[in-house]
């Protein structure tokens, strides 16, 4: 076939010098299976994303691109946490490949998958999402807040791919679209749904990690959650509202409560009077503090400057020769 797109495969790596000399050859071999089966070209590469290790898996790196010309690697200056690391990564490889395919570097998601992300590729998508088919293997807490996760994240109006971590296919077309998507706090799967293309999903099942330890602790994954739902939705604004809203309804009904006990009935009314004054005058704020979160909320999204369209395609006309 002509024209056999360049893969980069993207591997973030933070101290993971356990792992590397165990799943590097994994990744050698599946890119050459892919060049040999003539899905990919031959300049397809395996880019390893130093994130400012403490550990030798920057020599590990150097030693590997030594070894074979498909390893490559980047350093960052220091560590910059999972996302910048594969955004480093994605950054790095604007129009040297066609292709790139993010995947961590401890061997949890199989890397059998990318065969279909690669034949999703050429049969006309753009952003292929690795999306795990079960989660065995995550301990019951893990299972319950990420699925929790995916849920309030819909509930709250974000676009993300229930199950699809960071495991994806994505064109180098969209990743320069990507790149005009200006902001510092990442949440990578919740972005590449906004920049928009054809894309679809592959399933995989995730094993547990080769070697090594998490570098996702609970307090981590909270830190990424309030993130995500940060970074896509001012809807939490709107419930401050609402439950202004609520509050002043609740402070009228019983203000109106206490004048009819007191007017009606023998029942004394003056605590009914005080809490209704006090829910009144709570919900009033509530709703004013909201009021000044949505024009800030609207603040902080025109900060992130994102691009307004996308074109993905363009009529030819009779004049165009190609
Ligand atoms: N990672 C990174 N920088 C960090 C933390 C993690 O580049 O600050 C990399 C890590 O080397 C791995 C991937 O991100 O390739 C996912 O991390 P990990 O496996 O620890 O997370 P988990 O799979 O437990 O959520
Ligand atoms: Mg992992």
């Amino acid at each position: 076939m002509n024209n056999k797109p360049i893969l980069w495969i993207v591997i973030p790596c933070y101290n993971e010098e356990e792992v590397l000399p165990i799943t590097s050859p994994i990744f050698l071999n599946k890119i050459k299976e892919l060049i040999s089966k003539d899905k990919i070209d031959k300049k397809s590469r395996i880019l390893f994303v130093n994130d400012g290790s403490k550990d030798k898996t920057w020599n590990l790196i150097c030693a590997l691109s030594k070894q074979d010309e498909h390893f490559i690697g980047i350093s960052q200056s220091r560590n910059r946490g999972h996302q910048n690391a594969v955004l480093a990564g994605l950054m790095e490889s604007i129009d040297k490949c066609d292709i790139t395919i993010s995947i961590d570097c401890d061997g949890q998601d199989d890397i059998n998958a990318m065969d279909d992300m690669v034949e999703e590729y050429l049969n006309g998508c753009e952003i292929v999402y690795g999306v795990r088919s079960d989660r065995k293997t995550d301990t019951w807490f893990k299972r319950t807040t990420a699925q929790g996760f995916y849920k309030i994240l819909k509930f709250m109006g974000a676009d993300v791919v229930y199950n699809h971590a960071d495991y994806r296919l994505v064109s180098n077309r969209v990743i320069k679209h990507f790149a005009d998507f200006k902001e510092v706090n990442l949440f990578l799967r919740g972005l590449f749904p906004l920049v928009g293309f054809k894309s679809t999903s592959v399933y995989y099942e995730r094993s547990e990690r080769i070697a090594g330890e998490s570098h996702y602790p609970f307090r981590k994954m909270l830190a990424l959650a309030f993130d995500g739902i940060t970074s896509l939705s001012v809807k939490p604004i709107t419930f401050i509202i609402s439950s202004g809203f609520i509050f002043s309804v609740l402070g009228v009904v019983l203000l109106l409560l206490s004048l009819i006990f007191a007017i009606f009935t023998s029942i004394p009314s003056t605590i009914c009077f005080l809490v209704g004054v006090l829910c009144f005058l709570s919900g009033v704020q509530l709703i004013a503090i909201g009021i000044v979160g949505v024009y800030i909320g609207k603040t902080y999204m025109e900060t992130k400057a994102r691009p307004r369209y996308i074109i993905s395609e363009h009529t030819r006309g009779v004049d165009d020769n190609d």
